[in-house]
């Protein structure tokens, strides 16, 4: 029963792109007991997005792989044979180096992103956090200019057309954020790594105007885990929690064009390894 929920979880995390197909593969040849080792190869081939039942056949009987068989049990022919298949499909990311002090945290909502950036913010003082500009009021607690800098629509108006934004996004169909230019170029200047946390639309910005930007995914745990988060607090009615869950979907499916990604499984540990990331970026070692 255990492990029918463990191959289920696993199915769905290949299916929304939490894990890449080759990542499972991985899994079940290093622990053939694993749920990724007790998938069945049809299970597995039909839980990649954009594979359906006669796809599946036809690449069974390309690789000579029976459809009984499980991923942990495959022979060694078979399992080169379905790695090169996977590899041809869609590669997977590659953790590229870049060479830029300037670092973009993204990724899909309710990941934690914002907890990882408060957790660097506290932890890490050497790293820069951009502050925003928006246009949402703030919330109990924030501070103007440590959390953002609260703005009306009139402001963020004179701001673009200014040119004072490096990017800006209207976020959840709802307010205007953008990251303020001056502080960071100020920053970067000051040879000081730089970290923007913002949204994803945001994140494409700064890689067409700084091509050499570091881009990070942040990637949750498992699907089951970003639900939780999207709809745990239980506050949204089915509609808006099918919304977030269209757009977290959506949003996983846009990680191939980040440079790196990093599992907020513990907040400490995710912050830890964006800050050493960043800090590889900066010396072109990453
Ligand atoms: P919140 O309103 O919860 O603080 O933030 C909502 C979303 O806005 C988060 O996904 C956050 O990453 C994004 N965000 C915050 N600042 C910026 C920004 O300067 N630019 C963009 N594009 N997104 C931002």
């Amino acid at each position: 029963m255990a492990a029918r929920r463990a191959r289920a979880s696993l199915k769905r995390d290949i299916n929304t792109r939490v894990i890449t197909p080759q990542e499972a593969l991985r899994r079940a040849l290093s622990d053939t007991d694993s749920a990724a080792g007790s998938l069945r190869v049809t299970e597995f081939l039909t839980s990649i997005p954009g594979v359906g039942a006669s796809k599946r056949d036809r690449v069974l009987e390309q690789l000579a792989i029976s459809p009984v068989k499980r991923l942990g049990g495959l022979g060694a022919r078979q399992r080169t044979a379905l790695a090169a298949y996977l590899d041809g499909r869609r590669a997977e990311p590659a953790q590229q180096p870049a060479r830029s002090r300037l670092m973009v945290l993204a990724g899909p909502t309710a990941v934690g992103k914002g907890t990882v950036a408060a957790q660097i913010r506290e932890q890490y003082p050497e790293v820069a956090l951009s502050v925003s500009t928006t246009t949402r009021a703030p919330r109990p607690g924030e501070i103007e200019g440590v959390h953002y800098f609260f703005v009306d629509d009139a402001e963020f108006d004179r701001l673009i057309a200014d040119g004072e934004l490096l990017e800006w996004a209207t976020v959840h169909n709802a307010h205007r954020y953008g990251t303020p230019r001056g502080p960071v170029e100020a920053a970067l200047a000051e040879g000081r790594t730089v970290l923007l946390e913002i949204d994803i639309q945001g994140a494409h910005q700064i890689r067409a105007a700084e091509p050499s930007a570091a881009l990070v995914f942040l990637l949750p745990p498992s699907w089951d885990e970003l639900v939780d988060r999207l709809v745990g607090r239980g506050t949204e009615d089915e509609e808006e929690r099918r919304r977030r869950l269209r757009t977290a979907v959506v949003e996983l499916k846009d990680q191939d064009s980040f440079d790196f990604r990093v599992i907020n499984d513990d907040v400490a540990r995710a912050a830890k390894e964006v800050v050493e990331l960043a800090q590889a970026s900066a010396r072109g070692e990453a």
